[in-house]
């Protein structure tokens, strides 16, 4: 290996550096002396366990500089402690590095590799689009989160090498410097890379809505209203232009979508107002939603609220529609019954869904396991499926794959049927989920339910009692999960009558019934955040196996396990809804208050802490900035 690496890089590198820096100590050479640039040779080349398409990936990396060079080189270079590698700066690396002990280092050398040198806050972005907040009030630098636990290396990672143990990361051409590529060993990888924008292949959106994702985003939709506002308040500007540069058109009635809308509309409302009276007329802002209300994985009640405050706003709903295309300034629209038309815009923002980020994708080649059409699949353990143990992920990028009860149904069958008569009654369905819940998870709910009828209790309501506060705990996802019907109609269990006895055949169908109503957790800061701790608390209490090579989790570690703390989202007019477990849905001025107090309060730092504050305080007593920097 190291005479592989060595003949590369003397391919790739010609004549020997001016200035070489192991790549572990994070440090980068400056420019290298003016010379022709040199093909790259593929960094894992000739090595007979890799496929094609590993080569043929890390081959993509054009120019392969000296320093990068001699970067892999000298990555191959161990120490005498097993190496993590953390890729990402999202919620869940950021969550983990926090939670990780200074002492960690004494048992790892833990390396965060990501293009992005800073944690974002996402619930706030969309009040920097309108300079509610501002900018740095919501990033923290990664490099404060690493201190005293690990380094950080700014790159992006392109290429995993399984088989070796390795990857190939590489300093982001638009940072403004050179490419600066270079080759990094573990023996722990934590995938953290979040997912990218989903068009779901609308013709247009790429080129002419703006995505709402990042920092940049942000400024970019706040530069716009801002160019929109003067262009249509210059003194010739026609009618229909004008018309059109301040229409505003948010695509995705989800919270992100909900959020930038209420935000237009207070910074039109709030600020604009004094500067441009004459246009506010001609400000429309709507929100274009599959669905026939927003806010859809919330309690209903919240959607209706919402529905309402938008209304006396003046912010539209256009519902159940859908986006057909989008070109310079249009978006055509279907409505489910209706004709498709188009709706003028001087600012369009995509906020739909998220799709797989490319490097797993990329992943995907190489475990034929992974077969998720969004993120990668990794056990409960956040262990990812079809590697050997050594690669974890958690965040957007990953899913837990959820255990089917209906693989092992014969073993269960057995298992219940304690009479041995080949059929099974209530009382033993009931013992049975009962005891399989401990490795299924979903069966407790119908081992409950099932309890309830034994005891003959009114077995509906209670059903429907706790599919309620169940479906509360998940945002709604329960009721789409139980094939939409959150009263228990449809439930598998339904069908069980008390005097029932099921036969194998009859035993399996309803397993079968039961996994179809498994769902993957949701894609949010909460999911990252609590899995970036939990993998934080494997690698402390975990242990590296040497002879395996793997981190092996403490014999008492519990698998991962969702906490749904609840769902908020801000409307408008300093109103927020909120839908929180065992209380339920909240809206109005007081639960905007409470919103506020969440967000400042959930920052990760308490420099984030006081700049929210103090941006708050500086947005009610002297308004929004409107200038253009
Ligand atoms: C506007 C907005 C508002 C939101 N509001 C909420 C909310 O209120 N509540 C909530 O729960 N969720 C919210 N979310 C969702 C939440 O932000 C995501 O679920 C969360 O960020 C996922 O965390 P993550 O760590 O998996 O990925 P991310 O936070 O997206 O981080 C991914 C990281 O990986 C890095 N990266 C990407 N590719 C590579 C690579 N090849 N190599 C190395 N690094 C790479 C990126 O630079 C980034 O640092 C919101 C999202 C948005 C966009």
């Amino acid at each position: 290996m190291q005479a592989l690496a060595a003949k590369n890089a003397q391919a790739a590198a010609g004549p020997p550096r001016q200035c070489a820096v192991p790549a572990r100590t994070g440090s980068r050479c400056s420019r290298r002396p003016a010379q022709p640039a040199r093909k790259a040779q593929p960094i894992f080349a000739s090595a007979d366990k890799v496929s094609p398409l590993k080569a043929q990936a890390v081959d993509d990396i054009a120019v392969y500089t000296e320093v990068s060079t001699q970067s892999v080189a000298d990555a191959q270079v161990k120490l005498d402690k097993p190496r993590v590698v953390v890729l990402g700066s999202g919620w869940a690396s950021a969550c983990f590095f926090k939670a990780l002990p200074k002492d960690i280092k004494e048992k790892y050398e833990v390396v965060m590799v990501s293009p992005r040198n800073y944690f974002l806050y996402t619930p706030l972005l969309p009040a920097v689009a309108v300079g509610t907040m501002e900018e740095r009030s919501i990033v923290e630098p990664v490099r404060n989160l690493v201190l005293g636990k690990g380094d950080y290396y700014e790159a992006v990672c392109k290429a995993i090498d399984p088989v070796r143990k390795e990857l190939v990361a590489c300093f982001p051409k638009d940072a403004g410097l050179d490419e600066a590529c270079f080759k990094i060993a573990y023996d722990i990888l934590i995938i953290g890379v979040g997912s990218v924008n989903n068009t779901f292949g609308v013709k247009g959106v790429a080129e002419y809505c703006q995505f709402f994702k990042s920092i940049e985003d942000a400024n970019t939709l706040r530069k716009r209203i801002s160019e929109c506002f003067e262009r249509a308040a210059l003194p010739y500007t026609p009618e229909e232009e004008r018309k059109k540069l301040l229409s505003f058109v948010i695509c995705g009635g989800g919270p992100t979508g909900v959020e930038v809308a209420a935000e237009i509309h207070d910074f039109v409302f709030n600020d604009l107002k004094a500067h441009y009276p004459e246009l506010l007329k001609d400000v429309r802002i709507r929100v274009i939603e599959l669905m026939d209300y927003v806010l859809s994985t919330y309690d209903r009640k919240i959607g209706e609220f919402t529905h309402k405050q938008f209304e006396r706003a003046g912010i539209e709903l256009v519902l159940n529609t859908r986006v057909a295309s989008v070109r310079d300034g249009y978006v055509s629209v279907v409505p489910k019954s209706g004709e498709e038309f188009e709706i003028p815009f001087g600012s369009c923002v995509w906020a739909t869904g998220i799709a797989m980020n490319p490097l797993i994708k990329e992943l995907q080649q190489q475990f034929p396991e992974q077969t998720h059409f969004r993120s990668a699949l990794t056990d409960e353990f956040l262990r990812v499926k079809g590697s050997d143990g050594s690669i974890w992920a958690f965040g957007d990028a990953s899913t837990i794959e959820q255990p089917r009860a209906l693989q092992r149904a014969d073993e269960l069958f057995e298992q219940a049927d304690t009479n041995k008569d080949g059929l099974v009654g209530l009382k033993e369905l009931q013992a049975l989920l009962t005891e399989a819940s401990k490795e299924f998870s979903h069966l407790e709910e119908h081992a409950r339910f099932l309890e309830a009828k034994n005891k003959r209790a009114s077995h509906l309501e209670e059903h429907a009692r706790f599919l309620e506060a169940k479906n509360k705990r998940f945002g709604g996802l329960l009721q789409r999960a139980l094939a939409g019907n959150s009263n228990g109609a449809e439930s598998p269990m339904q069908t069980v009558e008390e005097t029932d006895e099921l036969t194998k055949e009859q035993f399996k169908a309803l397993l079968e019934k039961i996994d179809s109503g498994l769902r993957a957790l949701p894609a949010t800061a909460q999911v990252a955040k609590q899995q970036g701790e939990y993998l934080a608390e494997v690698l402390k209490r975990g242990s590296f196996d040497q002879q395996a090579k793997v981190l092996q989790p403490n014999e008492k570690q519990a698998p991962f396990k969702y906490n749904h703390k609840g769902s908020l989202a801000y409307v408008g007019g300093d109103q927020a809804v909120m839908d929180i477990p065992k209380v339920g849905p909240i809206f109005g001025t007081g639960a905007g208050i409470m919103w506020k107090g969440y967000e400042t309060f959930a920052q990760i730092s308490l420099r984030n802490q006081l700049l929210v504050i103090s941006d708050w305080v500086r947005t009610k007593l002297f308004g929004r900035d409107i200038s253009r920097v």
